[in-house]
């Protein structure tokens, strides 16, 4: 495979396989432009739109770009091509925490200032909201300088589905870290069942083994349902103490996360700084990749008229939103005006000097006036007056992927009612050779390799 097919939107190469989940592949990436390394978690559109928690998903994704703080994940941005779905994140140097308990358990000390890393971040993420329902070793990791970082924060729904799914008992094996009310299927409550994740991974950072452990799995599903589990002889008194608080079977009793900050075990060694830390660094922010998306936008160069390279300055759709224009999700009606309509977005798989030229030679055959306003931005407008002055119109072209734009076609000035029946009788037909698919109207079916090859990865 060659190195440009490593590329992703002209922005990241990817390297090595970091790992695999139930809907996922995670790549080591690097930004070209900055260097940044980061991990891009892939996911196969395919595999949600079955599940049916697209919106969900994309609920949760706009909430998840604006919770940062120092022991979660950040997600920088999220990117979609037809097929698959790019989280952008930050890279986890140290890999996951689990990796060194199966070296053998660790110090208390290393394990209290684990547990107030995790607590800090699930405490955090509560206060906004967002619950975490999938905390096991494969989502707490570690960055270069040994501190914790918890992902796929905010991604309940694919734990959700998961479940609903079964997939649960077959996909990862065992349940072990979660809580007794989510395996019995009984409607709960967010706070509790992570609150409960967190008791068992205290265990394990502890003891070095599970609590609840079975090879048969109903076996295991009682003993998890009854809190059966003993600690090791090794285990201090206070921490024995509020494992039983947090590991309690009910959740309306199960101890709550001001209380565990309140318990001697976990106050023991908490420094005045630690504290001030931690109350810095809860704020929230949105993601710097959307000032540096506009800008480039706004630095993009109006002189040249070379259509040859046109594509390397228009705008990179580089935000979430391509999730939503996708013909594939399907979510447009969730966007568009009621009738009659000032916007219409079609995708394209010709290249942007092709699209300009039609663009050009419709305005010709419908006695519009065209002007170039922008790097793929175009102006039509009429000439004769109509009930609400010349009808104006903008044409924008974005790149989605290499090979495929995105149109947008938006009345700027004029009369709906007429703008409609112009874009009806005139627009939409004249532009139907440079059509690949209309928004908000079924894809074409037809397949292309060429087209998958644009979603290729490398090997793993
Ligand atoms: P699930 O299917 O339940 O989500 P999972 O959490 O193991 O399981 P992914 O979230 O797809 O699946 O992650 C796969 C693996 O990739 C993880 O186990 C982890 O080792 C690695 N990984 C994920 N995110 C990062 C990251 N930001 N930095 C470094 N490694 C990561
Ligand atoms: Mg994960």
């Amino acid at each position: 495979m060659d190195n440009r097919s490593n590329v992703l939107m002209q922005r990241y190469e990817l390297g090595r396989l970091l790992g695999q989940g139930t809907f996922a592949k995670v790549y080591y990436a690097r930004s070209i432009q900055t260097g940044q390394s980061v991990a891009i978690k892939v996911i196969d559109k395919e595999k949600i739109v079955k599940v049916g928690i697209i919106q969900q998903i994309k609920r949760e994704i706009s909430v998840m770009r604006m919770v940062r703080h120092p022991y979660i994940i950040h997600l920088y941005e999220v990117m979609a091509t037809k097929t698959k779905i790019y989280f952008v994140m930050e890279y986890a140097k140290g890999g996951e925490l689990f990796n060194k308990v199966a070296k053998g358990r660790l110090k208390e000390d290393v394990a209290r200032k684990y547990f107030h890393q995790l607590i800090n971040a699930v405490d955090f993420c509560h206060s906004r909201g967002v619950y975490h329902r999938d905390l096991k070793p494969e989502n707490i990791l570690l960055d270069e300088n040994e501190n914790l970082k918890v992902s796929d924060f905010g991604l309940s729904a694919l734990a959700e589905s998961k479940r609903q799914d079964g997939l649960l008992h077959t996909t990862c094996g065992t349940p072990a870290y979660v809580a007794p009310e989510v395996i019995n299927r009984k409607g709960y409550d967010g706070i509790k069942a992570d609150i409960w994740s967190c008791g068992v991974i205290l265990f394990v950072l502890l003891a070095g083994y599970l609590p609840f452990h079975d090879s048969n799995l109903m076996e295991m599903y009682r003993k998890i349902g009854k809190a059966d589990f003993r600690c090791p002889s090794w285990f201090p008194q206070d921490v024995r103490k509020l494992l039983f608080r947090i590991l309690d079977p009910n959740p309306s009793s199960r101890i709550s996360i001001a209380r565990i900050r309140e318990s001697s075990w976990f106050k023991k060694g908490l420094s005045l700084k630690s504290k001030v830390q931690d109350a810095e660094s809860s704020t929230i922010s949105l993601p710097d990749t959307d000032a540096a998306a506009s800008s480039q936008h706004e630095n993009a160069s109006t002189s040249s008229q070379d259509k040859q390279d046109v594509s390397s300055r228009l705008s990179n759709l580089n935000a979430f939103d391509i999730i939503s224009l996708s013909a594939g999700f399907d979510l447009s009606r969730l966007f568009e005006d009621p009738c009659p309509r000032k916007e219409a977005r079609f995708i394209s798989r010709k290249p942007a000097s092709i699209i300009i030229s039609k663009l050009q030679e419709l305005a010709k055959c419908m006695k519009l006036k065209i002007s170039k306003r922008d790097a793929g931005l175009f102006k039509f407008e009429g000439t004769k007056e109509g009930r609400k002055g010349f009808l104006s119109v903008d044409a924008e072209i974005f790149v989605l992927t290499p090979a495929f734009h995105l149109v947008e076609m938006k009345k700027t000035g004029g009369d709906t009612l007429e703008y409609q029946k112009m874009f009806d009788d005139g627009i939409r037909p004249g532009l139907q050779d440079i059509v690949w698919a209309w928004q908000g109207e079924p894809q074409p079916q037809q397949h292309n390799p060429q087209v998958e090859q644009q979603d290729e990865l490398p090997p793993d």
